[in-house]
């Protein structure tokens, strides 16, 4: 029966996987070995909404807390400038996969010259507002929003709760570990430690100590897919720019630029293909457009993929140690929160005993989620008729989509309809048939079965949205919803945990 877990790691992804097995299954040791010197990665600032679900639902972490040591901002969705709109907004709401009393059709078929304001979070986005207003004044919150969070300061936030929860943290570099036919049973570190465990948890970031180096899982990587494996990253305090309720992501002569917003910083990051373009040739496109950048950037080279197996023996692996797409739909800590709670649910189950046949369930259900994101962040690529580079007309002609080929096929002869969902992956995701709906549509992926409006519809679609822009129109910024949720007197509806 497993006892004692070893977490390799305190990047966010080690720290989510400790505090949840932590929290979950009180009765297990849970401890932490991370290297300061070597550090967290330092990038991965935009969420999607099972991000707060984590924290504050899963976990019980006190918002009050929480808002207050991490500082968090807002994130409604994506602006995708981007395709041959020119621009669309992908939010967490439900855009397309929905249907308006007095229309025949879901809304998809009616966007082929509009794509705005089709539900309050995209009128929202359109007014650069957050949240309407309550009778009362203030902001009215709702679950469909994520966060924008700085890396380093997030990490130090769930470090403190670590400290708060038990769960030990030891400073060492790990230099070797001592194997057996069973798995992982300690980790030798550069000053002559050595750490035991029952199970390992390898977070140990893109090093993949555990899962890579110990156990020698083998890489699957989605280059036939995803092209890019590069950014260059920098950012600058923000001056008089509003704090926009959403990530922007530009698209680029040779892949693509984030734009997070921070409070006080913005964080830009060109994302490309390092085989088409130079990293001199990445920073003059990304300075050129962006003038506000300091002198100094930095270049991140990552590998989109994932182990063949995520768990392995007695180690399982979390984070960018486990796998990694490029970051366009910020879905590595989404990933990070969905696999943590599918394997407490797993340790729970199995009695802290796991049995192959669960460990085999683990590893097909991961295996799929890495799969459906592979696709999903490939049609971003596959379907944008607008790039004239020979990036873009690489991902049109080259992306290797065979994984969704039902789903194409189908929508190509059918269209925006809600049937679409049965022919996406197995895999619950986030985004689901919202996502590949907003892609398509918003991307102008053409279908066969159009849909002739008639002139009440007509009446309806303008109506309704013009009533939602107004009543975005009203509604609140970032910056004065912070400004609420910071006022003394202001208190978070069912916080489980009082401020320490
Ligand atoms: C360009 C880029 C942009 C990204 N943007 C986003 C985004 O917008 N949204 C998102 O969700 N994700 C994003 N990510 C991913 C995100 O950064 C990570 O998934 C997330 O922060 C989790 O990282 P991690 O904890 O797995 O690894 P890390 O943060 O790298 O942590 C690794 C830990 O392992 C420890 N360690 C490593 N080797 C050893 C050793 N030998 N001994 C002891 N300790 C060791 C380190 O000290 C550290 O504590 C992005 C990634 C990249 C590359």
């Amino acid at each position: 029966m497993i006892q004692n877990v070893l977490v390799v790691g305190s990047g966010s992804a080690g720290l989510l996987a400790a505090l949840s097995l932590k929290k979950k299954i009180p009765q297990l040791g849970v401890k932490i070995v991370r290297d300061p010197e070597i550090g967290v990665i330092g990038v991965g600032e935009g969420t999607t909404p099972n991000f707060p679900n984590l924290l504050f639902d899963y976990l019980g972490i006190s918002r009050a807390d929480f808002y207050r040591r991490a500082q968090p901002t807002w994130k409604l969705g994506i602006r995708f400038n981007w395709g041959p709109r020119g621009r669309f907004d992908y939010t967490f709401g439900r855009q397309l996969d929905a249907h308006w009393p007095g229309m025949e059709r879901p809304i998809g078929f009616y966007c082929d010259d509009d794509f705005d304001n089709l539900e309050l979070p995209s009128a929202l986005m359109r007014a650069d507002k957050v949240f309407l207003r309550q009778q009362n004044g203030c902001p009215d919150i709702q679950p469909w929003h994520a966060f924008h969070i700085e890396n380093e300061q997030f990490v130090a936030v769930l470090e403190s709760f670590a400290a708060d929860w038990g769960v030990e943290i030891t400073d060492g570099k790990i230099v070797s570990t001592d194997t057996d036919g069973s798995g992982v049973k300690a980790v030798l570190l550069e000053d002559g430690r050595r750490l035991e465990a029952d199970f390992f948890i390898d977070s140990s970031g893109f090093r993949a100590e555990l899962i890579g180096k110990a156990l020698d899982e083998p890489y699957v990587p989605f280059s036939k897919t995803l092209f890019c494996d590069r950014a260059v990253v920098g950012g600058w305090q923000r001056e008089d720019e509003p704090i926009l309720p959403y990530t922007t992501a530009d698209q680029m002569d040779w892949g693509w630029c984030w734009r997070i917003e921070h409070e006080h910083h913005v964080n830009r990051g060109y994302v490309y293909a390092s085989d088409m373009i130079s990293d001199e040739q990445a920073e003059e496109e990304f300075r050129r457009k962006n003038p506000k950048l300091p002198d100094t950037t930095r270049i991140v080279k990552f590998s989109s993929g994932h182990r063949r197996r995520m768990w392995v023996k007695n180690v399982v692996a979390i984070g960018n140690s486990a796998g990694f797409v490029e970051p366009l739909e910020a879905t590595a800590l989404m990933l990070v929160c969905a696999h943590v709670r599918t394997l407490v649910d797993f340790l729970l189950h199995c009695e802290l005993e796991p049995t192959p046949s669960m460990v085999d369930l683990y590893n097909e259900q991961t295996n799929v989620s890495w799969e459906d994101i592979r696709d999903f962040l490939g049609l971003h690529y596959q379907l944008n008729t607008a790039g004239e580079t020979d990036f873009w007309r690489r991902c049109r002609e080259e992306t290797d989509l065979s994984g969704i080929g039902d789903l194409l096929e189908f929508y190509r002869e059918n269209g925006p309809t809600g049937f679409c969902r049965y022919r996406i992956g197995k895999w619950e995701s986030d985004f689901g048939i919202e996502g590949y709906l907003v892609m398509l549509v918003g991307q102008r992926a053409p279908y066969d079965k159009r849909h002739k409006v008639t002139p009440a519809e007509d009446t309806i679609w303008k109506q309704r949205r013009h009533q939602l822009a107004a009543a975005a129109a009203g509604g609140m910024t970032v910056a004065e919803a912070l400004q609420y949720v910071r006022h003394p007197n202001w208190r978070w509806h069912g916080d489980a945990q009082k401020s320490a």
